[in-house]
């Protein structure tokens, strides 16, 4: 079976495995870019994985509803996953040391059908409170999700461009990456495309962009970036609520 990848809009993504689980990375399903995001929600009654960035609103998104209804187990930082739980109210029992990782670290997940690699953004990480400071969730993310018998994906979180992105792939061959291009808060179109030319994946998807008014990249604009600087990624842009299925195999 096709491993299959839905954008949910921002930087929300589901994953669904050869075998059929379902991981969801960064699950802020009903962002405004996605119209039928409260509808998608509810029917989410299977999750296996929820992977996180970072601590921001527009990533944790709807987390913990997830988390709560499904039982589903999450992955990240371990100062993220700290405050996940004590603030937000996750489950802890879904949120334990086995799937707890951080910077450099890379974990087996779901008895070896999944593996998942931290890696560096540059950007900040806190749980928002309202009338209240925000609170530390340790520093931010990518991750490098690969599938066996499956492709491997790489989501850069939020970040700036930097030169170590150079160093994903002496440890992997990413089938797919999954850009941030928005600017203002993260890299826009130029940086993006430098990004993935350093990493070098078969297909690059752009997210983060257009949800906000003040995300002004977009795929035109990253598209002529790309071009200019010969890069040879595939560049698939999706509508929020598409699905395609990914090939590629996992060789790690
Ligand atoms: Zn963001």
């Amino acid at each position: 079976m096709d491993t299959q990848l839905t954008w949910y809009g921002h930087a929300a993504f589901k994953i669904k495995t050869p075998t059929g689980k379902i991981l969801l990375i960064d699950p802020w399903i009903t962002n405004p870019a996605f119209a039928s995001g409260k509808d998608e929600l509810a029917s989410l009654n299977r999750v296996d994985l929820v992977f996180l960035t970072h601590g921001h609103g527009d990533h944790v998104g709807n987390t913990v509803e997830i988390g709560k209804r499904t039982g589903a187990t999450l992955v990240s930082s371990f100062d993220l996953n700290a405050a996940i739980v004590s603030v937000l109210g996750y489950p802890q029992e879904q949120a334990g040391n086995e799937t707890t990782g951080h910077l450099g670290g890379q974990l087996s997940l779901l008895d070896g059908e999944v593996n998942v690699q931290f890696v560096p953004a540059w950007h900040g990480s806190s749980i928002e409170r309202v009338n209240a400071p925000p609170v530390y969730a340790g520093n931010p993310t990518g991750l490098i999700i690969s599938l066996r018998d499956g492709p491997a994906i790489y989501h850069t979180g939020d970040t700036d461009l930097f030169s170590d992105m150079a160093l994903v792939k002496r440890f992997h061959r990413i089938d797919a990456m999954l850009v941030c291009i928005g600017d203002h808060f993260t890299m826009g179109p130029a940086r993006a495309a430098e990004a993935v030319k350093l990493v070098a994946p078969k297909t690059v998807i752009p997210m983060h962009y257009g949800t906000f008014p003040v995300l002004t990249g977009n795929p035109q604009a990253f598209e002529r970036e790309l071009k200019k600087r010969n890069v040879k990624a595939r560049l698939r842009t999706m509508h929020a609520g598409e699905t395609i299925a990914l090939d590629g195999k996992a060789k790690s």
